[in-house]
């Protein structure tokens, strides 16, 4: 069984045009759900707003698998309407400070309308070259409005989430940008993974899904590891590539294949589960790339759940996430996604306990 490439870059534009706001995701919910439905038994959810599509197994002892995205994507939220018009905002998930002027960002309002603006900036004409970079509370979003009543009739007030006014392109043969691919490829991986084992009789319970209020400090994961209780864990999620001005050893090269995320803030790769992944990936002649980072993705809270839940991230590098644009290669995530198809299609209740107990 494959997957069109249409139906995947169809996928990838509707996710990652999506409006996802950290604890506002349900857009992005429903829309996963509607694709995994063909495929999946029944849904769990937690009360944060994590959902799981359940695979069931006919095993009459069936382990438990998790596969966990994020749904959310670094946003600002509205803090205060001037007099004149304009939206003053603050962040929602960790973003640069000096990327924003002169962007166009989309404001959701409370009757789920979007409503675009631009970030204000200074003109060179105004400037004296002494301004440093405006701090996020500096800034403003300028929707076209005339005054605080102008923006109320509008339908938006404090509270309503923004985030960039991004359409997914097409830049090459390979590559694209998009907003959001952090982390919208761990939702269209979600959802293709269940597509592909749809025929696959397994030995496990497979829970895929996704977490909310990743880009807040990793707070949704714990309620879908707790609701669950997997036996183990995969993430899949997207990291900053860092391979623009020179290639520097474990910074993610676009086009380099899948991240082997051995190490980053939150958690180490448990070596057997290192070598299972490898092995698989060698086997299968899957492109890979070690990745090791200072940040961190929800394994940092799954894997120190309960008694312990063995977690690897399947990951995908792109270059500028966490901005307007990020820009990403098609064929890192074809790699990503093979690598998580062997590694479950090559599970069982042995390779199971090799990786909880050895
Ligand atoms: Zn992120």
């Amino acid at each position: 069984m494959n997957i069109d490439k249409n139906t995947t870059l169809d996928r990838i534009k509707s996710l990652t045009e999506m409006h996802g706001a950290p604890a506002f995701e349900n857009d992005v919910k429903e829309y996963m759900k509607q694709q995994m439905e063909p495929y999946i038994d029944e849904f769990v959810e937690n009360r944060m707003g994590g959902f799981f599509g359940v695979k069931k197994s006919k095993n009459p002892n069936a382990k438990r698998v998790m596969i966990a995205a994020h749904m959310d994507e670094i946003a600002f939220m509205v803090t205060n309407i001037t007099v004149n018009g304009m939206l003053q905002f603050t962040n929602l998930g960790g973003v640069a400070n000096d990327i924003w002027q002169g962007q166009r960002l989309a404001v959701k309002n409370r009757h789920g309308e979007q409503i675009i603006g631009v970030v204000s900036n200074i003109p060179k004409h105004f400037r004296t070259g002494n301004e440093g970079a405006p701090q996020i509370h500096d800034l403003t979003l300028d929707i076209g409005a005339e005054s605080e009543e102008d923006v109320r009739d509008r339908g938006i007030e404090i509270g309503d989430t923004i985030v960039p006014n991004t359409t997914f392109t097409q830049l090459s043969e390979n590559r694209y940008s998009a907003k959001a691919w952090d982390n919208r490829y761990g939702c269209v991986i979600a959802i293709e993974i269940l597509e592909l084992l749809h025929d696959k009789e397994l030995d496990f319970d497979l829970y895929v899904g996704a977490n909310v209020q990743e880009e807040v400090g990793l707070r949704g994961a714990k309620a879908s590891a707790e609701l669950i209780n997997p036996d183990i864990a995969f993430v899949v999620d997207c990291s900053p590539a860092n391979d623009v001005k020179s290639t520097q050893s474990f910074a993610g090269q676009l086009g380099q294949g899948t991240l082997i995320r051995i190490k980053d803030g939150t958690m180490i790769l448990k070596p057997t589960f290192r070598d299972y992944l490898l092995q698989l990936a060698d086997h299968h002649h899957i492109n890979y790339q070690y990745y090791i980072s200072p940040g961190g993705t929800d394994g940092g809270e799954i894997h120190k759940a309960n008694i312990g839940i063995p977690t690897a991230v399947i990951g995908v590098c792109a270059r500028y996430i966490h901005s307007t644009d990020a820009v990403f290669d098609i064929r890192d995530y074809y790699s990503a996604r093979e690598l998580l198809q062997q590694a479950l299609l090559n599970l069982d209740d042995d390779q199971i306990y090799t990786l909880q107990y050895k």
